[in-house]
């Protein structure tokens, strides 16, 4: 269900979506308000007008949380940082961004402008409710009203706590980084205090359901490990990128690559290649021509008969884009291919499009591992939780 998403409908050039486990809390939200809270704050109505404004406070809630993140975008947007659009999940929305913001002052304007329009939503909110008292307003449209007007305030609260990445740690990142101009440094304390924050709030869900707040209680224990994973695995995004940024493919792979001659038999290429390299993809060689790609894949799809009679070039393959790489690639860009493919071997080809080297997961985690020890001291066996393998 996480990772499934609709998208809605675009607003101002973002695509708003939602992530389906966003249903889930649309029906929780729905139910609680229809049973709970409306009957509790406005008691004496009728029992479908109570489902009523519990539909109309999830799609206001909704609508809130749609601006809150519009608003984020659009100053995100201003200071010239490319948005995908907005997501609504289990815990709320983000609006898409895939790049550091540029400095202080753009990371302060974009984290500051979500609370502040809950801010304005809860006070202009309050306002209609304090006027539509005297308007004779419905007491099932001040009861919604009321409602979206306190939960935008609680909204606007909760993310301002300094802890990254809600908006409130973004301020906070922001300040820091203004102060000693070191991103990597304001990252870390501002994504320690999430860290905390996170365990913080596991222990008051644990604490909450101890004494008796069975739904309150796992809720704070879920938005608690939901923050601390998010906080530490954004510090650890951030630092990765920082290593690997600017450092052309040319750097790690190796070569000369392990080559498969054409002429050879799939029976000799399978004992002498595969079984004594344990790599499932070879590079074949060919003189002067692009080089193709032979894999443990295409020798499954040939009859077990067929290994002694045919060769390699044979079923040999041209490679393609998810298993080739150029010397000037990137090294983030090469891993995030890796990541799209789930390959763990590429072929490198230098600029006239012939074979350069080889490029392995591996090769990339060392390569990483050694410059996040010698310049930032991390230990080489923390590497798999910095790139999420
Ligand atoms: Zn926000």
């Amino acid at each position: 269900m996480f990772g499934k998403r609709l998208t809605l409908f675009k607003l101002l050039g973002f695509e708003v979506r939602i992530d389906l486990s966003w249903i889930i809390i649309l029906v929780l939200v729905v139910w609680s308000l229809a049973t709970g809270l409306f009957p509790h704050y406005n008691p004496g109505l009728i029992r479908s007008a109570y489902w009523w404004m519990g539909v109309l406070g999830a799609l206001g809630l909704f609508g809130s949380i749609v601006v809150h993140e519009l608003c984020h975008s659009l100053v995100a947007r201003r200071f010239g940082l490319p948005m995908r659009g907005i997501t609504l999940f289990i815990f709320g929305g983000v609006a898409e961004m895939h790049e550091e913001p540029p400095s202080p002052k753009a990371e302060f304007f974009m984290a500051i402008a979500g609370p502040l329009a809950s801010i304005a939503i809860g006070a202009i909110g309050f306002a209609v409710v304090g006027l539509g008292r005297g308007f004779a307003l419905g007491a099932t449209t001040i009861g919604v009203i009321q409602y979206l007007a306190g939960i935008n305030l609680i909204l606007a609260a909760f993310n301002l706590v300094p802890a990254f990445p809600l908006d409130g740690g973004r301020v906070l990142r922001a300040g820091l980084w203004q102060w000693k101009k070191n991103l990597r440094w304001a990252t870390r304390v501002a994504s320690g205090i999430g860290s905390g924050f996170g365990l913080f709030l596991i222990f008051f869900g644990i604490l909450s359901f101890v004494f008796g707040s069975f739904i309150g209680g796992i809720w704070w224990f879920l938005i608690g490990m939901f923050l601390r994973s998010a906080s530490q695995s954004s510090y650890q995004h951030m630092l990765v990128r920082r290593m690997l940024q600017g450092e052309p493919v040319r750097r790690f792979m190796k070569q000369p690559a392990i080559t498969v001659k054409p002429d050879t038999t799939v029976e000799d290429f399978v004992d002498r290649y595969v079984y004594h390299h344990h790599y499932k993809m070879f590079p074949v060689a060919e003189n002067g021509a692009r080089p193709r790609c032979v894999t443990t894949r295409d020798v499954k799809d040939l009859d077990r008969g067929e290994w002694s009679n045919r060769t390699v070039g044979d079923i040999a393959k041209p490679c393609t884009n998810e298993n080739t790489l150029r010397t000037d690639t990137d090294a983030v860009e090469a891993l995030a291919a890796m990541r799209r493919s789930g390959n763990s071997r590429f072929v490198v080809l230098d600029e006239n499009g012939s074979l350069a080297g080889i490029l392995t997961v591996k090769d990339l985690l060392q390569f990483l591992s050694m410059k996040l020890d010698l310049e930032e001291g991390v230990a080489g066996k923390d590497i798999e939780k910095f790139v999420g393998t």
